[in-house]
């Protein structure tokens, strides 16, 4: 049976603590790539992820092990993303595993997002090797990061295995474990196929590209296909494994993970989570598929210039590819026809943004972003808003609700006090302490708006660096909010629309006109920038004019600057109101750049 031979892992671990290069290493000594193809973190694709040194993005590889046993065994391996705000992408990739390894930096000991991962791991069931990597830096602490490993998790010490992801050493002994530790797939070849689709791409050429694991059955390139919630069937034009490239066979069977070039363009036909089936002969039940991902935080996109069409199929595009990234229809006066999209984060956002650019050559304008809210109205009905637009005005309120998250610490414990001082700034809840080693580890219950924007960052500086957060979503709860109307030159300006709460109201008010004055772009004339709460104006600058002289003074160059100034004054007679203001992305930042 040649399911015995089949290995199915996800490398799991904090940001940083090695995974692309553990995988790497694999593909080296598995002989999967040549030295030439050899660079580091081969599997991170996008550019994005090399320009960050992160991976966005979860990659599966095939490889081939000659075992101790002189048996050859198939490793199927996804390599998987491990920031908070790719969590998501983690447990899309464990839903196609037996196993897992853990992987834990010895300079650094369990974090976060150790702990996060491994409770994915095993709320999914599935088996979880853990392993110590760095052991080669001078840094390492392996007894320490072997005792933190230890009570986390029920495992004799001897089977905490070391490694050092950068130099192999280890790597070899961790190959020959895994036949051993990780069981082969149960699936069954001979039944009808039912195959997971965990991923998607879109070719402009080849069209949809699904990346499928295989629970039951097989299929061929003969095969005519079906995705059952969709209810769509094709011809595919290939099939293949990925060794990292893609490789096509001529058959998949249950247990494997491989792709399937359907050769569909429209993104509405395909779905992840999907059942893929045999149009003939369809399995009779759909797996589960994947719960939907709650966004944490939402923002407009708008494109930069008027190439339309271009931005709206990248955003269909990238959601294919991207499942936590969500989009609705949405318009705004000044801005005209975007997007509000969800995102799992700020750092999502920020990816989304730039892939926009580097892989659809769209350029954005993002709005200020903003967490959801729950608005009880006053006639008894309840109005979900993600678009501050549409908070309504405060005398048909009741009362809202704003998202609660659930914050987990890990820092050590000499930074106790100034994580307790920040947390308590940002309207955090202590709820319980405790320690893994040298290790504390704090949860709060914290308004996800205070923790979606900068948090992270102020952490950061406020422990040197060490301290590292894993955020989930805890509940609903009751707050006092008010909705902030900014007016530039008495004209109400949509997009610039938030929320805060009432407490903070002044404050924010006064630093965000004094931001907004610099970063407005000037007119000949001087233009009053005023925030208005529940009616009233509760903060005003003036952005000065463009100083004169610099438009008539006797250089060449001011010449031409003073043409383009009344060029753009009569354009602006003739269009409407609203295009007198100018809104670089700049004004958009002034609000998140307030704390
Ligand atoms: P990932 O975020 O878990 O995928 O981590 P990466 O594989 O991108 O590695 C993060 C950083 O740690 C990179 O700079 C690697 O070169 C470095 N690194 C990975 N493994 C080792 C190791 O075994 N020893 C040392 N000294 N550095 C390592
Ligand atoms: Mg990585």
């Amino acid at each position: 049976n040649q399911q015995l031979y089949i290995r199915n892992f996800s490398i799991i671990a904090h940001i940083d603590h090695g995974k692309s290069t553990f995988a790497d290493r694999i593909m080296e000594l598995t002989l999967t790539v040549t030295n030439r193809e050899l660079r580091e973190q081969i599997l991170d694709y996008m550019e994005v992820e090399r320009e960050h040194g992160i991976t966005v993005k979860s990659s599966t590889v095939r490889v081939y092990y000659e075992a101790g046993n002189q048996k050859e065994y198939q490793y199927n391996l996804i390599d998987t993303p491990g920031h908070v705000d790719f969590t998501y992408e983690v447990s899309k990739a464990l839903a196609a595993c037996e196993g897992v390894i853990l992987l834990v930096d010895a300079t650094q000991g369990i974090q976060a997002q150790t702990i996060a991962n491994y409770k994915i791991a095993k709320s999914n069931n599935l088996v979880i090797m853990p392993v110590i990597n760095k052991i080669d830096s001078e840094n390492a602490n392996v007894k320490e990061t072997r005792h933190q490993i230890q009570k986390l998790m029920d495992i004799r010490s001897a089977d905490i295995l070391c490694i050092s992801a950068k130099t192999g050493e280890g790597v070899m002994d961790v190959l020959e474990h895994i036949h051993a530790i990780i069981p082969p797939p149960l699936d069954r070849i001979e039944k009808p196929l039912k195959a997971l689709v965990f991923d998607l791409q879109y070719d402009p050429y080849k069209g949809i590209i699904a990346y499928i694991r295989l629970f039951e059955g097989s299929l061929t390139k003969e095969s005519t296909l079906l995705f059952m919630a969709t209810n769509t069937f094709f011809q595919p034009l290939d099939i293949g494994v990925f060794s990292p490239h893609m490789q096509s066979t001529d058959s998949l069977s249950a247990g494997e993970v491989g792709y399937v070039i359907t050769g569909l363009k429209k993104i509405q036909q395909v779905k992840i989570g999907d059942t893929l089936t045999l149009f003939n002969d369809p399995t009779n039940e759909q797996l589960v598929g994947y719960e939907e991902s709650k966004s944490m935080v939402y923002a407009g996109l708008y494109p930069k210039d008027d190439r339309q069409t271009d931005f709206e199929n990248a955003i269909y595009r990238l959601s294919l590819n991207d499942s936590s990234f969500q989009y609705q229809d949405e318009k705004s006066e000044v801005l005209g026809k975007g997007f509000r999209c969800g995102f799992l984060g700020m750092l999502h956002l920020q990816i989304v943004r730039e892939r926009l650019e580097r892989e659809f050559g769209v350029y954005v304008i993002t709005t200020a972003p903003n967490v959801p809210y729950l608005v009880y109205m006053k006639d008894g009905t309840e109005l979900w808003v993600n678009n501050p637009v549409y908070y309504p005005a405060f005398n048909q309120v009741k009362f809202v609700e704003e998202p609660i998250s659930d914050v987990t610490i890990t820092s050590p414990q000499e930074y106790i006090g100034d994580i307790m001082k920040l947390t308590t700034n940002r309207k955090g809840i202590f709820m319980d302490l405790s320690y893994q080693g040298e290790q504390a580890i704090i949860h709060y219950e914290m308004p996800t708006s205070e923790i979606a924007y900068d948090f992270f960052d102020q952490l950061k500086s406020f422990t040197r660096g060490y301290a590292t957060m894993d955020v989930k979503f805890k509940k609903y709860e009751m707050a006092n909010l008010v909705k902030m109307e900014i007016f530039i030159n008495y004209i109400k300006i949509d997009a610039l629309t938030f929320i805060v709460h009432r407490e903070d109201a002044y404050r924010i008010a006064s630093q965000l006109v004094l931001k907004l004055k610099y970063t407005i772009p000037r007119k000949l004339y001087p233009m009053p920038v005023q925030v208005n709460v529940e009616g009233k104006v509760i903060a005003r600058e003036d952005v000065p004019p463009l100083r004169k002289n610099a438009a008539v003074s006797g250089e060449k160059k001011s010449i031409s600057k003073k043409q383009a100034l009344l060029r753009r004054q009569n354009i602006n007679k003739r269009n409407s109101e609203h295009s007198m203001v100018e809104l670089p992305q700049e004004v958009f930042n002034s609000i998140l750049d307030i704390n």
